[in-house]
């Protein structure tokens, strides 16, 4: 470790899945508008609430310029939660005489998935579909799902805890043969791979400004205008803003930052993804040298600045304590106070002592070198030392199989 010591200021922030950093030129556009530009956009009247209405509507352009959309067809909203929450609840309000049947998948964000069971609640129907070993929905599982009262499906494009990516334009050629709305939490993929609403056949689409180097508050929502029109019932109501889908009062320096965010990942894409792909295949590569560590999900269809890997024989919370200079999640997920193995993880079939022991990385634009090699030394010495320490790790090595072992239960 003494190669890349001093060099890197820890810890390093390797959960970027989780939320970015604001890049400083998105910071520094939107500073103005919270003091000089402070109108509100919905003011008619005069000159302040005309600059704030014309850095929204920059803004609008920038963000439909990255996903491929008109201006018109971008809600703002205060994240991807609200979102999910607004696609899932209105297209199920706003369409409940065609049906109360919504398809999504086991592996969602909570945000999806807790929506869904409120709705079910309210008399919706709900499938929710399975993955396979490598985190991807089957297409016939998917077709044969449907059904006369289907009205929405609703899969995620890109998966927050390993990355894998959806076959998303196949979906929607199914939403489409079936007549069924097609909506998928981008939040992941946006900004970091091409996503096109047009050629992937989306109708409606989650995503967020703090997990694409914007500020945090501040989301959206495509809803399709034509082909079909698509509309969904406010979940917030009051002024009408929003073409009366989403009211309240814009968050115009959040948005200004969205938009700065969207134009710099339009403009940067392929650069980032170039070099921060070959950083996350250089981490990945060196970590799986590692003795029985695994890759998480699948790897050809995944974003290429994640990677989740498993180590067995290596005790969860130890593994946490061992890398404590890399800011990483861990694969439990700190629900309701306890400590449980993910959910994503387990739907992929790894146990719940595989499921503690693996690790999220997620780079960003800013990540270096030096920061990659100083974790892939970090991450590689807190395993060996744990399994130095290990019993079972022993066992294992002396070649016994300890799926076989009748473990004596008190
Ligand atoms: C982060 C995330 C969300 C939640 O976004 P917020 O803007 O924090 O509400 C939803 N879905 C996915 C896939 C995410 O990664």
């Amino acid at each position: 470790m003494s190669t890349a010591q001093g060099k890197v200021k820890l810890p390093i922030y390797l959960d970027n899945s989780s939320t970015t950093p604001v890049d400083p030129r998105v910071l520094e556009t939107m500073v103005p508008y919270f003091t000089n530009v402070f109108g509100n956009a919905a003011s008619r009247n005069h000159s302040f609430g005309w600059s704030a209405e014309d850095a929204v509507d920059t803004a609008r352009d920038q963000i439909a310029s990255l996903i491929g959309s008109s201006a018109k067809e971008i809600i703002f909203t205060s994240g991807a939660t609200e979102s999910n929450n607004l696609a899932i609840k209105g297209v199920f309000e706003m369409y409940a005489q065609n049906g109360n049947h919504i398809i999504s998948v086991e592996t969602e964000h909570k945000a999806v998935i807790d929506t869904c069971l409120h709705v079910e609640k309210l008399g919706a129907e709900i499938t929710f579909l399975k993955v396979n070993e490598k985190g991807l929905i089957n297409l016939d599982e998917l077709k044969a799902a449907i059904k006369p009262n289907t009205i929405l499906i609703s899969i995620m494009y890109a998966n927050n805890e390993i990355g894998v990516i959806q076959p998303i334009r196949e979906i929607a050629e199914i939403a489409k043969q079936a007549g069924v709305l097609f909506h998928t939490d981008a939040t992941q993929a946006v900004g970091k791979i091409p996503v096109d609403v047009i050629a992937d056949g989306i109708h409606l689409m989650s995503f967020t400004a703090h997990k694409m180097y914007g500020p945090k508050g501040v989301g959206a929502l495509y809803v399709r205008r034509k082909n079909p029109r698509v509309k969904v019932t406010a979940q917030i109501d009051g002024g009408g803003h929003e073409r009366g889908m989403r009211s309240g009062t814009l968050n115009v320096p959040g948005i200004v930052g969205f938009g700065k965010a969207a134009e710099l990942c339009e403009q940067d894409m392929e650069k980032d993804t170039a070099r921060v792909g070959a950083l996350r295949d250089r981490l990945e590569a060196e970590l799986t040298t590692i003795e029985e560590s695994y890759v998480n999900g699948s790897i050809e269809h995944r974003l290429p600045h994640v990677a989740n890997i498993s180590f067995t024989y290596v005790e969860g919370e130890g593994l946490m304590m061992g890398v404590k200079d890399l800011a990483v999640s861990s694969g439990s997920a700190c629900t309701s106070a306890s400590l449980e193995p993910s959910y994503v993880l387990k739907a992929l079939g790894l146990d719940d002592e595989l499921a503690h022991s693996s690790l999220r990385f997620g780079l960003s634009r800013f990540t270096t070198d030096e920061e990659i090699d100083f974790a892939i030394e970090c991450v590689k010495t807190a395993v060996y030392k744990l399994r130095d320490m290990s019993p079972l790790w022993e066992m294992f090595k002396d070649g016994i199989d300890l799926k076989k072992i009748e473990w004596q239960e008190h």
